[in-house]
């Protein structure tokens, strides 16, 4: 498994409307896509940077990973994601490898695509997701 480049960089704020006129005001980037993901209780908003996205993560459930993680923090930079082209096999070789995961199987994310998450303990506490087609 080699990633092919940085898929996103997740940013964890206490709301989209106050977070994106930086990104897009400021930096002049454009906000191409807003989407809910029920799944991890979030709404997500996107920014491309070349190859590379923004994805900034505002919390729809209190009891949320990014509900509390912005409860305790203030919010912040959450999450690097490596684009790979097989989630699934990209899960099996880094556990094989030692790395402790937070998912065992790829879950759906935004825009379609499949992710899984590495525990911190295993990436210099940095939580590092997989993300992909498959
Ligand atoms: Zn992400």
């Amino acid at each position: 498994m080699t990633p092919t480049h940085i898929e996103h960089i997740g940013i964890a704020v206490a709301s989209l409307k106050e977070a994106i006129p930086f990104y897009e005001t400021v930096l002049g980037l454009e906000c191409y896509a807003i989407e809910e993901v029920k799944d991890q209780k979030v709404r997500t908003a996107f920014f491309r940077v070349g190859q590379t996205k923004i994805e900034l993560l505002e919390s729809t459930d209190p009891e949320g990973t990014i509900g509390k993680f912005v409860e305790k923090t203030g919010g912040g930079m959450h999450h690097i994601a490596f684009a790979v082209d097989d989630v699934a096999t990209a899960l099996k070789e880094v556990e094989a490898a030692g790395c402790q995961l937070i998912d065992k199987a790829p879950r759906d994310g935004a825009e379609g695509l499949k992710i899984g998450f590495l525990h911190p303990k295993s990436t210099n506490r940095v939580l590092t997701e997989l993300c992909g087609k498959k």
